[in-house]
């Protein structure tokens, strides 16, 4: 039987799996990432072949961390400083002898709940908020690039948001009132000072809050049929908080349509799903 091999290379952790023809996970590892490229790679091609057994690999897809160049597939990850302009195409298609495709974790995400998620909407939004957040903008699930290839990058809009603690709104990027900066994980720890499963109810409410201003701007630039939620935190708040979020873009929104908004179908899987999708030839 052949396989394809779905490599989801994150900052904390590294997820490799294969699939058969329809896409079912037939076998998949996890490791740490570790802080050497070495290592990494080794750990990688090891994990590959140890979910590929003796199966012929037809294809490889793969997410990571912004940014890279996509048509080369060359990376460097922001979150892995060890990985700098690493021609990772180049390396596995020439260790593999198969075709191997890179983009962005989001975009990658974006094209799993698309092609495994059950979604038929032309104009497609994947969020995902997590440790940062990010999105990916699907037009009849072609992934929608910028400018020599840019990645929008949906999490770092200026909001109108509402804040306990506005010192504490601080944007990795440097740019002033980020919406990652008050909705991610990392953001959230900054303002808060704790985590997001730590959150009280009315926490929550005011994270929702500015999530719902994100959604409103996005909403009304896209006009997107449907936006899915996913990442860590967006499951961690669960129904209550993307239905919160939705009515705060709802009441915000003029002029255009308001789009369908929902939890990911896939859960914490997104981004492997859809590294799967890109190993095969016509996704
Ligand atoms: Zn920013």
């Amino acid at each position: 039987m052949a396989v394809f091999i779905g490599l989801d290379i994150g900052g904390t952790k590294i997820m490799v799996a294969a699939a058969d023809q329809e896409g079912n996970i037939l076998r998949r590892v996890r490791t740490d990432t570790s802080t050497r490229l070495e290592e990494d790679l080794t750990n990688i091609n090891n994990m590959i072949s140890e979910v590929a057994g003796n199966e012929e690999i037809m294809g490889m897809g793969a997410a990571i961390g912004g940014p890279l160049d996509w048509e080369q597939g060359i990376v460097s990850p922001l979150h892995q400083p060890a990985w700098r302009n690493i021609p990772l195409k180049a390396m596995m298609e020439s260790r593999w002898g198969c075709s191997f495709h890179v983009d962005v974790d989001t975009n990658v995400a974006a094209v799993g709940e698309y092609r495994w998620g059950g979604v038929s909407a032309g104009r497609f939004l994947y969020l995902t908020l997590s440790t940062g957040m990010g999105g990916g903008f699907l037009v009849d699930g072609e992934i929608y690039r910028g400018q020599d290839g840019a990645h929008p990058e949906a999490g770092h809009q200026s909001i109108h948001f509402r804040c306990a603690n506005p010192a504490a709104v601080q944007c990795e990027c440097g740019a002033p009132d980020c919406l990652e900066a008050l909705v991610s994980g990392n953001g959230i720890r900054r303002i808060y000072g704790k985590p997001a499963e730590m959150l009280s109810r009315e926490e929550w409410e005011e994270v929702a809050y500015n999530l719902g201003q994100g959604l409103r701007n996005l909403a009304a630039l896209y006009a997107p049929d449907l936006i899915r939620i996913g990442g860590g935190v967006a499951v961690g708040g669960g129904e209550h908080f993307i239905r919160s979020a939705r009515e705060v873009m709802e009441e915000h929104l003029k002029l255009v349509p308001s789009p369908q908004v929902a939890l990911s179908d896939l859960g914490y899987d997104t981004a492997l799903r859809g590294a799967i999708a890109m190993a095969f030839p016509n996704r």
